[in-house]
């Protein structure tokens, strides 16, 4: 199985609960390499354009106002399979939904408060790192 890399964000209502390290903690323990990680505060423009794929839906402002209330940790997972595997250990989008022991059942609060973002492709997920992370940031290792 191929070396993928996905985009993941602790979304503020986790960073907000002091949940960040313990979801770490899980990706790593779920056999991700966290390549790289930041802290940041995500201006209304950077989240409009991150989720311009949903800027139709009815949730949208919604979802643009929570991603911009307080810092996220932005982070690069790399692991065989990422995509796919860290959509798993995600869980689904509506943490009531999820199954047991996932991300978004444990520390997610509702379909809108759902702890975690991520990418749902491998085209998107380079995308997505392309838009957080300079190409020098997270450069494979010579
Ligand atoms: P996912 O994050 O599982 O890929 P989507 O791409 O469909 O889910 O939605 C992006 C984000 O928009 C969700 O993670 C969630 O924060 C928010 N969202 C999705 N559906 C709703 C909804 N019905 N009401 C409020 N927020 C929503
Ligand atoms: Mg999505």
């Amino acid at each position: 199985m191929a070396v993928e890399r996905t985009l993941c964000i602790i979304k503020p209502d986790a960073v907000e609960k002091k949940k960040a390290g313990a979801i770490l903690q899980m990706l790593e323990a779920a056999g991700f390499t966290i390549v790289a990680c930041k802290r940041t505060h995500l201006t209304r423009p950077v989240a409009e354009g991150f989720y311009a794929v949903h800027k139709a839906r009815p949730f949208f402002g919604e979802l643009v106002e929570f991603m911009t209330r307080s810092p996220v940790f932005v982070a690069v997972l790399e692991r065989d399979n990422a995509v796919a595997k860290y959509r798993e250990v995600m869980g689904a989008t509506d943490p009531a939904k999820a199954d047991a022991n996932t991300i978004r059942k444990l520390h997610g609060a509702s379909v809108g408060e759902n702890a975690v973002h991520g990418s749902d492709s491998l085209d998107n997920a380079r995308i997505e790192i392309g838009y957080f992370f300079p190409a020098s940031e997270v450069a494979p290792v010579a």
